[in-house]
């Protein structure tokens, strides 16, 4: 396997960093890193075809591939569709949990409940049961995130 999995903690994208600034006492050296955290794996200075499996080892000890992609999925949400934590302040608490059910029911093959879906029917894009269940898992994890905000604010603004 040559391609790089997601970082086992935070589901962001992985990169391979060569380290050849002359003054850098690591210069030749070659390591993984994530993008987004501060995970990598040690600096290699040989056997560099191991930096790959160096780092996709480190992923299965610590999340399995389901827990990888709902994680990565979270950050696509942010990343790539706008769901920003500020964005995400402004709707009603609830309205993501109701998104991520609408997407577990159709994992389920079961009929949505009107008016559970909380967007535009435009937005509505079902796939297949582990997509769907992906999605909702990624949903969960942003109202949570909401919840956990709102409760920060409160204790601040409490003070
Ligand atoms: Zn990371």
């Amino acid at each position: 396997m040559n391609e790089l999995l997601f970082c086992p903690f935070c589901g962001c994208d992985a990169e391979r960093v060569d380290i050849d600034a002359a003054d850098d006492e690591n210069a030749g050296g070659s390591f993984v890193r994530c993008r987004r955290c501060d995970a990598s794996t040690a600096i290699h200075f040989d056997r560099k075809e191991n930096l790959t499996s160096a780092w996709n080892s480190r992923r299965g000890a610590i999340l399995s591939p389901a827990a990888s992609a709902v994680l990565s999925e979270r950050f696509r949400q942010v990343d790539g569709e706008g769901h920003t934590p500020a964005a995400d302040d402004t709707y009603p608490g609830g309205l993501l949990a109701r998104a991520a059910a609408s997407y577990a029911l159709s994992a389920a093959r079961m009929a949505l409940p009107a008016g559970l879906w909380p967007w535009h029917a435009s937005w509505w894009k079902p796939k297949d049961p582990r997509r769907d269940l992906v999605r909702a898992g990624a949903l969960i994890l942003a109202e949570i995130e909401r919840i956990d905000r709102a409760a920060e604010k409160e204790a601040t603004d409490g003070r």
